[in-house]
């Protein structure tokens, strides 16, 4: 099975880096990645970390998938995500809701067992390893890692797990996908500014869909179709989630912009991604067999 290691890290997906890796339409690949201090943060003692040129959010890639041109769409199969045996969290006094709580940094390093982290001597937590940053390339300048896009990118989407299936616009030959900032767990919203930080082994099945008109970035997880789009505020980023989430119910289930649009109101669910990268991002979430009532199966 082909597999990107680890070194293959960049901070910025950009159609100008050169592919780590080639593969075809339905082939199956690793990701190995880094977590997003760049594996720098290893001791609480040293939360600042071991590096003075650590990358900021390192993602592993970027996967040139040769069938795949612009305007097509890559779906992306997560079909297993093994963290490594640690993660690491950090308070920030610059980022995050609780940026005026904090003068400095402290970090805590979690050991991760058996899909379990220990909180403290009361508390254990089943583990929900996700994946932070996921996107292709833009086609016009490149984006950085920390930032969320049109182009997937920072989404911090908690529901990017095991099992989902993404999908992601194509803007660039190739497509360019990379990915990285694993948490083995977080919550929406990510308030302090990081989830369960931890890097790991990604297995990814990438096919190209010709003639695709999903609003991307689009995800399937656990019986849910979602919109997830990123705005400067939650305001925009809902309204944007929300109508692409309605116009794909018209071309799905065929049906009119009031019909649509009750059907949003009584079975939709908008959720928050994230609220402390540079945009921010919102969710909305709608049963697929809904749309499968009415003849409609997902590319
Ligand atoms: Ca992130
Ligand atoms: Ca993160």
């Amino acid at each position: 099975m082909l597999v990107i290691g680890r070194d293959n890290v960049r901070d910025i997906l950009d159609k100008d880096v050169e592919p780590a890796a080639v593969c075809s339409s339905g082939d199956t690949v690793v990701f190995e990645t880094r977590d997003c201090y760049d594996d720098g943060v290893v001791c609480e003692e040293r939360p600042l970390g071991d590096k003075e040129d650590a990358l900021e959010n390192p993602a592993t890639g970027p996967l040139y998938v040769r069938e795949a041109l612009p305007g097509d769409v890559l779906k992306v199969e997560i079909l297993d995500i093994i963290p490594r045996s640690w993660g690491v969290m950090r308070s920030s006094p610059v980022a995050g809701v609780f940026r005026e709580d904090f003068t400095g940094r402290t970090a805590r390093i979690f050991s991760l067992e058996n899909g379990k982290t220990v909180f403290d001597e009361k508390l254990t937590l089943e583990l929900d390893t996700m994946i932070g940053v996921i996107g292709t390339a833009p086609a016009g300048t490149g984006i950085t890692t920390d930032t969320p896009g049109s182009h997937g990118g920072n989404m911090d989407c908690k529901k990017i797990v095991r099992g989902s299936v993404l999908y992601l616009p194509v803007s660039v030959p190739g497509a360019l996908l990379s990915m990285g900032d694993l948490h083995g767990l977080m919550g929406d919203g990510e308030v302090m500014i990081c989830g369960l930080e931890t890097g790991g082994e990604v297995t990814v099945r990438v096919t190209v869909v010709k003639a695709c008109c999903l609003p991307t970035p689009f995800l399937y997880c656990r019986g849910d179709v979602m919109t997830i789009q990123s705005a400067e505020t939650l305001d925009e980023a809902g309204d944007m989630a929300a109508k692409a989430m309605k116009d794909f119910i018209k071309r799905a289930a065929g049906k009119d912009d009031f019909e649509a649009a009750m059907l949003m109101s009584l079975l939709s669910n908008m959720a928050v991604c994230q609220v402390v990268d540079p945009l921010k991002t919102v969710r909305a979430e709608f049963p697929l067999k809904v749309l499968e009532t009415y003849g409609y199966h997902l590319p």
